[in-house]
């Protein structure tokens, strides 16, 4: 049974087989355009939410810090007292410490021992370190040169009460939740992660627990992909290997859809014989795309059956990783209502050759790194097939060269992407 097709895509479903190659920059901008953030979200205690998108702008509820205090460890002084030349003598009539502040009032002529972190007395406004002041008893001597006001963190200074802190859309860091923490807050409001059903096909794939037979190879996708769902922080569930058969492909497409926010399937997706999941797609849903212009990865589906989202990557390794990174991740975050901007990229020298036929942009597998003269530069990381996954592990960027160009001799200024670990 045809599921109900979808209102929103009227616009931008074009016919899959006649369609030209699209480039890198208008697939990614026709997904985004597209995907709507899912709006439900959930409330979880704050250790929880780290990697999670914050579903609701969050303001400072007070000052942070509360109050001032010092920012070293010395004396509190008024700032009236400091010696404009030469030197003066302060009274030492107390000790402030972090969590034990000193309760009484500190008048002219007198000063306050005093640590890191803690209240500044009440008449004082001024902190002299302890290295610059000479304690003889209970009087300390300083020298001039000090500014009133130094060495004083101030109330408000961290963030102020009622200024806005966090803002929806945000994915929550481990120093987003120290400022959370910092502002007492226990509770955050996050998208619900989107549930994304995923699962290769090919009749050469083995799951990694049985035996290859001749001309069988492991399942590299299914864990390549489940990495990364993971790093993108949605729900990821993984399903068995479906066969390169039109009627299974048919059932497994139906069954993952009914259930899930998104399907992600590997392989098949070309025009070979044993392709199916264009045909398929065609049957149970809509093709928003098919051909992208890019290497590797030029067969790439983007469509949706009912009411999930369909993303139909090609079956070689690298592929199917950098097809991911590109389109569907964004795709993903979006979905879970993150901000998503263009991936960080910069330009740096490339101290290897690099091969390149004119026609595709090309997402080479690179590594940045530091070279004797300290400047940031970047290799290839080995062979640029598109089943070498190896090179791919060892990578640390992608070095993304315009369709037009053709071979990189050395020396070459290249864009290059980043990433912590593909
Ligand atoms: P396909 O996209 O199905 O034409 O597959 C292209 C190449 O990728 C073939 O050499 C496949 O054997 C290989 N391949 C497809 N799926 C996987 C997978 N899940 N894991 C490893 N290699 C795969
Ligand atoms: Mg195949």
């Amino acid at each position: 049974m045809k599921p109900q097709a979808p209102d929103t895509q009227q616009d931008t479903c074009i016919n899959p087989i006649e369609s030209a190659a699209l480039s890198v920059a208008d697939a990614r901008e026709s997904i985004l355009s597209t995907i709507q953030a899912r709006t439900e979200s959930e409330r979880i205690p704050l250790k929880e939410s780290l990697g999670r998108i914050l579903g609701e702008d969050l303001c400072a509820p007070f000052d942070v810090p509360p109050w001032d205090n010092s920012a070293m460890d010395g004396y509190a002084v008024r700032s009236q007292d400091l010696p404009g030349a030469r030197q003066c003598r302060l009274t030492v009539v107390g000790t402030a410490m972090a969590g034990r502040p000193f309760d009484g009032e500190t008048l002219a002529g007198q000063c306050v021992r005093i640590m890191t972190g803690a209240m500044i007395p009440r008449g004082c406004d001024t902190v002299v370190m302890q290295e610059q002041a000479i304690r003889e008893g209970d009087f300390i001597t300083i020298g001039a040169g000090h500014s009133g006001g130094q060495h004083v963190r101030r109330a408000g200074g961290d963030l102020a009460a009622g200024q806005g802190v966090l803002n929806a859309g945000r994915r929550i860091s481990p120093a987003d939740l120290g400022v959370l923490a910092s502002l007492g807050i226990a509770q955050v409001t996050v998208s619900r992660r989107p549930r994304i059903a995923f699962f290769s096909t090919g009749d050469e794939l083995r799951a990694i627990d049985q035996a290859l037979d001749a001309g069988a190879i492991y399942d590299s996708n299914h864990y390549a992909l489940y990495g990364m769902l993971q790093q993108t922080g949605v729900e990821a569930v993984g399903l068995d290997i479906v066969r390169d058969n039109r009627e299974t492909l048919q059932h497994a497409l139906t069954q993952a859809a009914a259930d899930a926010d998104a399907v992600i399937t590997t392989g098949g997706v070309s025009v070979g014989d044993a392709d199916f999941v264009r045909e398929v797609l065609a049957e149970l849903g809509e093709v928003h795309f098919w051909k992208v212009g890019v290497k590797p990865g030029r067969p790439f589906a983007f469509g949706r059956i009912g009411r999930a989202w369909f993303f139909g990557l090609p079956g070689n390794p690298v592929s199917t990783l950098v097809t991911y990174n590109q389109f569907v991740q964004p795709a993903l975050r979006r979905l879970m209502g993150e901000d998503v901007a263009p991936p960080l990229q910069f330009k740096v020298t490339c101290v290897t050759a690099l091969d390149k036929s004119p026609g595709r942009m090309e997402f080479q597998r690179g590594i940045l790194e530091t070279n004797a003269a300290g400047e940031t530069v970047v290799r290839s990381s080995g062979g640029q097939a598109s089943n070498i996954l190896s090179s791919m592990s060892e990578a640390n960027c992608f070095i993304v060269l315009p369709a037009e160009w053709g071979d990189v001799p050395a020396g070459t200024l290249v864009e290059v992407q980043p990433f912590p670990a593909l």
